[in-house]
Parts: structure tokens; sequence; C-alpha cells
């Protein structure tokens, strides 16, 4: 099936090709002539999927079909959890951008950096991709106006709906027009939908994705149950002895980040750090260092755990567990993405056990776990 034949300008195939998108993906196939349809969608699929470009595509298509008069304000709007997958969804509107024969314009704004030349383009941008804080301090300036908006989409939905982003949420709706289009899109939504009618008051058309029964899982999950203090050295043992050119270890705080990266380096492992005690150019330099794959090992908080889309990358190592169980399928979702298959491995101390077997049966899948205490890692 090929992406003109969902109802897609042909306009797009030059980039799609470019991009090595040789045909949509089975998320793409639904969502692309459900959000050309001017529906609400709420739409579920693994991580990897291709979301993104599920509704990046619609929404430019549905753009360059709008009248001019239309384009004077911000018309799109799209809300992330990150800075990180902010910069990330703009870059994908930025490759289609150039297909439509209008020159509209795309946006990213987020905290942690100067506001003053965000103030200063917001206005006249067709397309904003926010984090909610910083939209709300530059609605509060008055340097957007938000009434224009036809087309909402949550990205990273439940995680947007989530207590934690919901004050915010919810003052970001009361600036939008009651009559627009919600486009929400998530691997893991499902249980809180008393929530998701709140944002969507029509009847959105439900797009669930689920793996076939014979289809092979993209990544490869393993565990080892060890102590606490052999983490570092079964980390080192993993690294150095797996020869890993490109890992992302997750750890559970900014302070356990930092000194597992101290670790590294002193064991001669080229590492460093993101978080949210970082600054904002040090977050996007390590970041699209690691991307590059100029930099062997990334240690990150859950920061990263979502939505972000590292080509290739071969291994993620959970050095803790996240405490919910949807963090743990964010995390390990960073490996195995757009067919490629990847390694996600935990360390599991003998308290995390009981949290390991929970996090495994609201998976529903069972991970082979081996014991890291009986191997030799003397001098790791
Ligand atoms: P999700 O949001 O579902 O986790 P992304 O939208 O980040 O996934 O896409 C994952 C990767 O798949 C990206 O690198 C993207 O470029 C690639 N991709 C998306 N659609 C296609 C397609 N139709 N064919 C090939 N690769 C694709
Ligand atoms: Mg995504």
């Amino acid at each position: 099936m090929s992406f003109t034949s969902l109802g897609l300008s042909p306009a797009f195939l030059k980039t799609l090709d470019a991009e090595g998108y040789s045909e949509p993906t089975p998320i793409q196939k639904e969502a692309i002539p459900a959000v050309i349809g001017k529906k609400d969608v709420l739409g579920i699929a693994k991580t990897g999927s291709g979301k993104t470009a599920g509704y990046v595509l619609p929404i430019l298509h549905n753009l360059q079909t709008a009248t001019v008069s239309q384009h004077r304000e911000p018309t799109v709007l799209v809300l992330v959890p990150t800075r990180e997958l902010a910069d990330q969804v703009h870059e994908v509107f930025q490759t289609f951008l150039p297909a439509l024969t209008e020159r509209l314009t795309c946006l990213a704004v987020y905290g942690g950096v100067s506001i003053n030349p965000q103030m200063q383009a917001i206005g006249k941008a067709n397309i904003l991709i926010a984090t909610p804080g910083r939209l709300l301090e530059l609605a509060g300036k008055n340097a957007v106006r938000l009434s224009s908006i036809a087309t909402l989409v949550l990205d990273e939905a439940d995680k947007m709906l989530n207590l934690g982003f919901k004050e915010e949420v919810d003052r970001i709706l009361a600036l939008l027009p009651p009559k627009r289009q919600n486009l929400l899109f998530s691997a893991t939504l499902g249980d809180d939908l008393s929530r998701v009618q709140q944002v969507v008051l029509r009847n959105p058309q439900v797009i669930k994705i689920t793996d076939e029964a014979d289809e092979i899982d993209l990544i490869h999950q393993l565990a080892y149950l060890v102590s606490e203090e052999k983490k570092g050295p079964l980390l080192r043992y993993l690294i150095k002895h797996g020869d890993l050119k490109q890992v992302l270890v997750f750890a559970s705080s900014t302070i356990k980040a930092d000194g597992i990266v101290n670790k590294l380096l002193k064991n001669k492992i080229h590492a460093a750090s993101v978080h949210s005690k970082l600054s904002q150019q040090t977050r996007r330099d390590t970041l699209r260092q690691f991307k590059a794959g100029e930099l062997r090992v990334l240690v990150a908080t859950d920061l990263l755990a979502r939505g972000i889309d590292i080509e290739f990358l071969p291994c993620v190592i959970n050095y803790e567990l996240p405490r919910s169980p949807k963090d743990y399928i964010h995390r390990i979702g960073r490996t195995g993405r757009a067919e490629n298959p990847g390694d996600a491995i935990s360390l599991i101390s003998p308290e995390e056990m009981d949290h390991f077997q929970l996090i495994q049966k609201k998976m529903g899948k069972r991970v082979k776990t081996l014991s890291g205490d009986q191997l030799d890692l003397q001098g790791y």
C-alpha cells in the first residue's frame, strides 16, 4: 500500500522516498486517512512504530488545502512532555514542510532557553510544538493567541493527561476554541479514558494496533538478578565484554546518573549524562553527540524515556527499574524501533524483584532472568 492511496498529496512522495519511507506503517495506514478526514483520533501503537509521521503528514496535507486567511495565527498545536521531544517533533515537521507550496512555519517552544526569540517568533508560526509551561508563559505575555488552533495533538498523550501535567494542560485547553480536531497518540494509552473525554468531546476514532500473534519481538529483553553493589561492575562487564558501541542507560535520579557516569569515565568508558539538572545547551549537545554515534554511553533519567528516537540504537540498560510499569515500556522502547531489533537489559537487585514481577505482569511478558552474581566480575 502506498502513501498516496491513503489520500495523501503526491507532493510528499519525494521526501518520503528520501527518508526511506517506502510504505506506511500500520498506525500510519489508519491514522493518515482519519486525520485527513478531520476526525478526532486516539492512536495507540507500540514504541517506534512511526506515530509521529502518522499525524505530521496528514496535518501538513490539511494545512495545504486550508485557505490562506486561516494562516495568520498558529492553527496547529502539538503538546509534548519534554524539550528534547519538542525538538525531535519539530524536525519531523521541518523535514516535510518544504513539500508544501505555501511557505508555512513551524516553531518549537520550551523552557530552559531564552524566551525573547520565542516571543518574537511565536505569533507568526503556523505550527507550534510546545511543552506546556513555556507555552503558558508565552500566552500569559500575550505573545501568542491560541484561539485559531484548529488541530491539537497530544503526543505521549497518557503522560500529558497525567497528574503531573494536568493543571497546565487544563489551562491550555481553556485557551483553545472548543471546536477543534483532537489527536492523541501514545504506546500506552488505555486505562484513564475519563480524562481523555475531557479533551476529546466528540466520539474519537480509536485506532489500536496490536502485535500479530506470530510477530517476532524486536526488543530482546533480558534481566540480571544482582546485588546492588555489583551493579556497577556488571554494567561495565556488559559494555566491555559485550563490546557495546552505543548504550542508553537509565538511572532513577540525577545523582545516580552522574555517579554512574563518573564510574564509567574512571574505567575509561566514554560516557555522559542527560537529566533535568543540566543546562539545556548541555542536554541538547550531549543528546546530539549520542545520536550521532560520538558518545558510547548515555546515562539518562526518565527525561529521555518517552518518544526519543535514536536511529539503530542497539541497546538499552535499566540500571534501576522505573517506578511505573509504563515507563519501563517506554524506556525499553528506545531500542527495537522502525523494524530494527535491539536488546533491553535490566539490572534487578533482590529488593526490586517484586516490582519487576509486577512490571512483567502488566506488560504481559516474562523476561528471561539470569544470575548476575554468578558471573566473574573481577577486574570490572
Ligand atoms: P513512535 O512515535 O511510534 O515511537 P516515531 O514516530 O518516533 O515512532 O518513528 C520511529 C522511527 O521510524 C523514526 O526514525 C522514523 O523516521 C521511522 N519511520 C516512521 N515512519 C516510517 C515508515 N513509513 N517507513 C520507515 N521508517 C519510518
Ligand atoms: Mg512518538
